[in-house]
């Protein structure tokens, strides 16, 4: 008889852990070797390098400079070789593929119909393509023994106006692996309020929907985004943290707004190294995360961009654990967190803890 043990927390065992990711943006996720080859293909002449290595380096150091307009002109590379039909299909596969071998097996990844319409696609036509990527990047991963579920949600950028074209665009798909829908964009200055006819309808039409809020601006956008807009989930909502004051004696006292956000079970979408290259945390050390979560907030771990953060969710983990020393069963409320906010009906979120992450963390906690 061998005595079970508890397996070592690394890279190799949390990769092989069953995560599951709720932010992830397409054209933040290309591998650098596509987006060469698509450029190629596309006619596309503006990439910085056509070297992998370099190009990924160049990524991330535009990630860290601290200038929003070089962390923006990193999509536009990524938007402008997403033009084309086959081009969505590639990304869209490879993502599926790429989460499947680092473990995840539930995964809700964002695009914005509307950036990927200049070379004559229209809106149902970006949609068609992602989806039939995802099919194909699904059954990918199956051929190579890795079973996943990953579902679209549709972004609408905050600064244009088209949201209630593309929230519309989010029902007609919902019964085809269309999760829901968000807003994405500069925070400052384009308050979720901006849109709220197309969240009105969202709620009408019993469509869920998750807002980033609280990343780059503080709480008056959380709580437009919640008591106005009615979001289901929060992108990132770091700034949360600005509601919570210690006293004297160090005990955490939680504003009114947090007090709501705790008591709801709001799910925080929280990218550990994107709010670190953003400004919205100093460092994963001190990232608000490890308060949130000794306060038992809905929190949830996520990549957000991959290729700009160089990260992925094996890598996010991985430094949590390094930061604040979490062990396998904190890594396992994550993701049963995670599965639980996740826009999936009930009784397929419920099947999913219980038939594979809860014997995937028994198999690891030994
Ligand atoms: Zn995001």
């Amino acid at each position: 008889m061998t005595i079970a043990t508890t397996a070592e927390l690394n890279e190799v065992t949390i990769r092989s852990a069953p995560k599951v990711l709720l932010h992830d943006h397409l054209d933040g996720g290309v591998r650098p070797v596509t987006l060469i080859e698509l450029a190629v293909q596309t006619g596309y002449g503006d990439l910085p390098s056509t070297d992998p290595g370099e190009l990924a380096r160049w990524f991330s150091e535009s990630a860290y400079s601290g200038s929003l307009e070089r962390y923006l002109e990193t999509f536009s590379h990524t938007v402008g070789v997403m033009q084309t039909r086959e081009a969505l299909i590639r990304v869209a596969s490879e993502c599926v593929q790429d989460l499947a071998a680092d473990g995840v097996v539930y995964a809700e990844v964002r695009f914005a119909p509307e950036l990927h319409v200049e070379q004559g696609l229209d809106l149902d036509e970006v949609v068609q393509a992602v989806l039939d990527g995802f099919a194909a990047g699904t059954l990918a991963a199956a051929a190579a023994g890795k079973k996943i579920r990953v579902q679209a949600l549709l972004t609408a950028m905050r600064h244009a106006a088209r949201s209630s074209e593309i929230a519309a665009l989010a029902v007609k798909y919902r019964d085809q692996e269309v999760a829901g829908f968000d807003i994405a964009g500069a925070e400052a200055g384009f308050p979720p309020t901006r849109h709220l006819d197309a969240f009105e309808y969202l709620q009408r039409e019993n469509a869920h929907f998750t807002i980033h809020a609280g990343e780059a601006f503080g709480l008056p956008s959380i709580w437009e985004a919640l008591q106005w807009c009615s979001a289901d989930r929060l992108g990132h909502g770091v700034r949360i943290i600005d509601d919570i004051t210690l006293a004297a004696d160090g005990t955490p006292q939680l504003g009114r707004l947090a007090a709501y956000v705790r008591d709801k079970r709001i799910p925080l979408e929280m990218a550990p190294t994107s709010n670190v290259q953003t400004g919205a945390a100093e460092s994963i050390a001190e990232h608000p995360i490890g308060l949130l979560t000794r306060l038992r907030f809905r929190v949830t771990v996520n990549t957000d961009n991959r290729l700009m953060s160089g990260c992925s969710m094996t890598s996010e983990m991985t430094a949590l654990v390094q930061a604040f020393g979490y062990d396998w069963t904190d890594l396992r409320w994550f993701t049963i967190n995670a599965m639980k906010s996740a826009f999936l009906p009930f009784d397929e979120r419920l099947t999913i803890i219980e038939e594979v992450i809860k014997p995937g963390y028994a198999a690891l906690l030994g």
